[in-house]
């Protein structure tokens, strides 16, 4: 493990700097008043279960939901022992981790992927490969190159991808890039990990394409997913759906890691599932998440210079920015933050293999509309000064 370079820089975001370096939702989204109500109602009626242990599993009424909710968007699932609970579904990366990678195995992801699942694998030894994606994702054909090179070196253990609103390029994959992924994954027989925090959001033009899970005919895909980004991430919940036998291989792995997720939190997340809490939040957080999307693609637009370039997401956090290749973002940062006020995450961390330090990730959900404006207009003059 090593600590991040990023978060000592991020040390010096104070109240002066506008930061789009965090992952967070904004606040405004989380249904405070029914989680308020909830509690109070779950702790009056039902306190001995609640605050008691439970099982490793889950709560059953929260998996009962999930799986009702899951059904909304075609996923199907083998019953409740094919569903588990988790801190998060950073939990589960850290579990698929410990379950599926021995030192030296292979583990694909897309490049750029999610720096935390990246840090979670790396710690079980992996020899990840990055497969490069363009605006409709995970490009196929470089997969299949991939596996066919490596297969007789060592055992591919998994795809790991994040089709909707991609972290950190916010690229959702199309339809058609789902359905060859399947298929390639099927004939070289590799499980696939599909990370799914934003497709309950999607606020595209249109319908979010199918869960990959939902087009899984094989039992070859392990789905995650989160109330992160749909109630609130301070609840810690996440869930799992796959096949029993591997949901038995995560309950083994997580009774010795925390028993269970919290009680309290899981009897309330299934009345926000059963009172519909949810499914009303779902678009007014899409509204927000519109907005301030097209907020920061406005200010782009305004104050960028012609050489630079980024994507327009249709889900998930996060826009992302491509510099002239003379730029090293990393290095920008302190002149970012010091000299003009603006934070970013710079892109090289989120490069599983090859080094492109010209890019960055920017937060859009969290700042608030004047942030936005500002905060781009301030980046756009730390670009300017490196580009001369
Ligand atoms: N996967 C992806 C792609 C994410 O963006 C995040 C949150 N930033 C997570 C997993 C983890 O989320 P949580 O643990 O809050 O469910």
């Amino acid at each position: 493990m090593k600590a991040s370079e990023i978060r000592e820089l991020l040390k010096w975001v104070t109240e002066n700097v506008i930061s789009f370096g965090g992952g967070m939702p904004d606040p405004s989204s989380f249904p405070i008043k029914d989680i308020m109500e909830i509690t109070r109602d779950v702790l009056l009626a039902r306190a001995d279960k609640a605050l008691q242990y439970g099982a490793t599993g889950g709560v059953a009424e929260l998996k009962e939901e999930l799986i009702k909710f899951m059904g909304k968007v075609g996923i199907k699932v083998d019953g409740p022992e094919s569903v588990i609970i988790t801190v998060g579904s950073q939990e589960a990366l850290d579990i698929i981790g410990r379950l599926f990678i021995n030192p030296g195995d292979y583990v694909i992801t897309e490049s750029p992927t999610y720096l935390a699942a990246l840090q979670a694998f790396r710690i079980y030894g992996p020899r990840i490969i990055g497969i490069p994606m363009d605006e409709e994702g995970l490009k196929v054909d470089i997969l299949e190159e991939t596996l066919k090179k490596i297969s007789d070196d060592g055992k591919v253990k998994f795809v790991y991808v994040i089709p909707t609103g991609q972290n950190p390029t916010g690229i959702t994959m199309s339809r058609e890039r789902r359905k060859a992924l399947l298929e390639v994954a099927s004939r070289y027989d590799v499980l696939i990990i599909e990370d799914d925090p934003y497709g309950y959001i999607y606020f595209g033009d249109g319908e979010s394409p199918d869960r990959l899970k939902a087009m899984d005919s094989e039992g070859r895909v392990i789905y995650l997913s989160t109330f992160s980004k749909i109630a609130a991430p301070g609840l810690r919940l996440g869930w799992v759906a796959a096949s029993r036998e591997v949901i038995r291989w995560f309950e083994l792995a997580k009774q010795s890691i925390d028993l269970h997720t919290s009680t309290l939190n899981q009897y309330i997340a299934a009345e926000l599932l059963k009172r519909g809490v949810i499914e009303r939040n779902i678009p007014r957080i899409k509204e927000i998440y519109r907005t301030k999307r097209d907020l920061m693609l406005q200010a782009l637009g305004e104050y960028m210079p012609d050489s630079v370039s980024w994507t327009k997401p249709s889900a998930g956090m996060f826009i992302w920015l491509t510099a002239p290749e003379n730029i090293d973002t990393g290095e920008m940062l302190n002149v970012a933050i010091r000299k003009y006020g603006v934070a970013y995450v710079p892109g090289k961390s989120f490069y599983p293999n090859e080094e492109r330090r010209n890019d960055m990730r920017l937060n859009f959900t969290y700042p608030t509309p004047q942030q936005i404006f500002e905060g781009i207009r301030r980046l756009s003059l730390a670009i300017r000064e490196y580009i001369q």
